[in-house]
């Protein structure tokens, strides 16, 4: 059956969007040396452990790992969405950029002055995000900060909205209807559109694919890499499925218990896993043509609230010795632009052969 709410072939796509920047433009996101927790009854769940890394200008950066890694409270605090019972315990992120041909920077308490125009966020289960009795048009034009709908009437935004509807293969249409009368991939798809229609130069997309069929998901991932490609902005993806890390980033961070455990080049990461947690992720994922027996990770992370000492994988990891047991691996450039945090990493690069 047609669907009403496409113009067009949703793929090819090639004329630009237009592009209008509010004199910022974020260079880079930096994530310094990031703790925080949740308060509870039986007092705080530390969930981000010392997370310390960079995320460059006009890259798609993708963070992977199992279920309640932490990869959605990262997101949230790269959002400055810190709000109790999430606390920030140490660290902060920074986004540091130009305005005006000047050097600026926003830190934690402070991005959230700039929502919309240079961040924004997809927030996980996004499709529930919409209210389901309000017309699109009016939620479009509440996600438009006050500064900007004054400079010009309400008829004029209505319809740079619907223009900005059909760059990206949606029919204008979608302003009049309800989300209820959406399917989930086309309410995910306007939700890209909300977050994007102020040309941010950041923007944060939690699990955008989960729940789609493969489908709706390889059409939401083309969405978002052609976006990023006409933007020219930066995108950080939050998935805990590989392959679409494997198809839309350029660089990606594996988190294993609060904790970035191995950082580089996405290509690399599936070529050559370095950490033995990310070997055992990668070695699972079923290839083309490949019929040999895949072997899933055996146990489960580790209770936040009753962590390990040492390395938090030890308990499942094939290589573990003593002092994995007993020390925390420190998070280092293992080689120029990767990083690790694994004792046996440090040992072979300095010694052996990996
Ligand atoms: Fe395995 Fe030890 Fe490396 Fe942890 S530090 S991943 S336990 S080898």
């Amino acid at each position: 059956m047609k669907n009403k709410f496409f113009t067009r072939n949703f793929e090819p796509a090639a004329q630009s969007l237009q592009v209008v920047r509010k004199g910022m433009v974020i260079k880079m996101i930096k994530i310094d040396h990031l703790s925080t927790s949740y308060s509870t009854i039986n007092g705080p769940v530390h969930v981000i452990n010392d997370v310390d890394f960079e995320i460059q200008e006009n890259e798609i950066f993708g963070i992977a790992g199992e279920s309640g890694c932490g990869k959605t409270t990262l997101l949230k605090a790269l959002y400055d969405i810190v709000e109790f019972p999430m606390v920030v315990d140490a660290g902060k992120v920074t986004l540091s950029g130009q305005k005006n041909g000047e050097d600026f920077s926003y830190k934690t308490g402070q991005i959230r002055k700039t929502w919309w125009n240079n961040i924004s966020y997809v927030p996980q289960a996004a499709q529930s995000v919409l209210n389901p009795i309000v017309p699109l048009k009016n939620q479009f034009l509440d996600s438009i900060p006050k500064a900007e709908k004054k400079r010009e009437t309400k008829e004029q935004t209505i319809k740079r909205v619907a223009d900005y509807l059909e760059e990206l293969s949606l029919s204008p249409d979608l302003l009049k209807a309800y989300p209820f009368q959406l399917s989930g991939g086309m309410r995910q798809r306007v939700i890209i559109a909300l977050a994007t229609f102020m040309a941010p130069n950041v923007v944060l997309a939690d699990e955008p694919t989960t729940a789609l069929d493969v489908v709706v998901q390889r059409g939401i991932l083309m969405m978002l890499m052609r976006l990023q490609k006409q933007l020219q902005n930066t995108m950080v993806i939050v998935s805990h499925d590989m392959g679409v890390h494997y198809q839309i980033t350029d660089r990606m961070g594996i988190m294993y218990s609060g904790s970035i455990v191995e950082l580089g080049k996405t290509e690399h990461i599936f070529e050559k896993p370095i950490h033995p947690y990310t070997q055992m992720l990668v070695g699972a994922l079923p290839r083309v043509g490949d019929k040999s027996p895949k072997a899933g990770i055996p146990g489960r992370p580790p209770a936040l609230t009753n962590p390990p000492p040492g390395c938090r994988f030890a308990p499942r990891c094939p290589k573990a010795t003593r002092e994995c047991r007993e020390t925390i691996p420190k998070f280092r450039e293992v080689e120029q632009g990767r990083f690790a945090a694994c004792h046996l990493l440090n040992e072979e690069r300095e010694g052996q052969h990996v």
